[in-house]
């Protein structure tokens, strides 16, 4: 946080770079520190590159459809996403991001979106996502528009630090609140 291409609108990238070294490599170095930090979820800016493009998901599944469920969530890469609620539901739940260590809050989320992005092969995608999937993909999306999530909390009454959270949140809410 404090680095200004957390704060920027990230670019699209023109489909017909989605296949060249750069991109394909920028992905995988995506991965790579998504899992080495534990996260989550992971966008292109908060590795300092301004591009729309994230990475999300906890296990390789080739079932986009799994997005449906609310609970694991497969690993993907979506490029130049574009995002529409379902329906006005939102819910509060915690999150957590790369880009601010050790800090959690209560964030509102629409609980079902429509998603429509390409994937690391230039493929048109399209998908439901719902509950926890739908959460770290709004999370990350975000992330490409320069918004943070302390931005979308209503109150900044329950940012706390992990050590307070593992103390007297987590137990409370068993969601899953893995760094984003
Ligand atoms: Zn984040």
């Amino acid at each position: 946080m404090g680095h200004p291409v957390l704060r920027t609108k990230a670019l699209p990238i023109p489909a017909g770079e989605i296949g060249s070294v750069r991109i394909q490599q920028l992905i995988d170095d995506m991965f790579d520190t998504m899992r080495e930090y534990s996260g989550i979820g992971l966008a292109a800016p908060q590795v300092h590159e301004s591009l729309r493009v994230f990475v999300a998901g906890m296990r390789k599944v080739d079932a986009i459809a799994d997005m449906s469920d609310d609970g694991e969530m497969p690993l993907v890469a979506l490029i130049n996403p574009e995002l529409a609620p379902i329906g006005k539901h939102a819910e509060d739940g915690w999150e957590g991001c790369l880009s601010i260590p050790d800090i959690r809050g209560l964030v509102p989320r629409a609980t079902e979106i429509r998603v429509r992005a390409l994937d690391r092969t230039g493929q048109r995608v399209e998908f439901v996502a719902k509950g926890f999937p739908a959460r770290v993909i709004q999370h990350e999306y975000d992330h490409l528009d320069g918004i943070l999530f302390f931005d979308r909390m209503p109150s900044l009454a329950s940012l706390t630090f992990m050590d307070e959270y593992q103390r007297y949140w987590r137990e409370e809410d068993e969601e899953e609140t893995e760094d984003q």
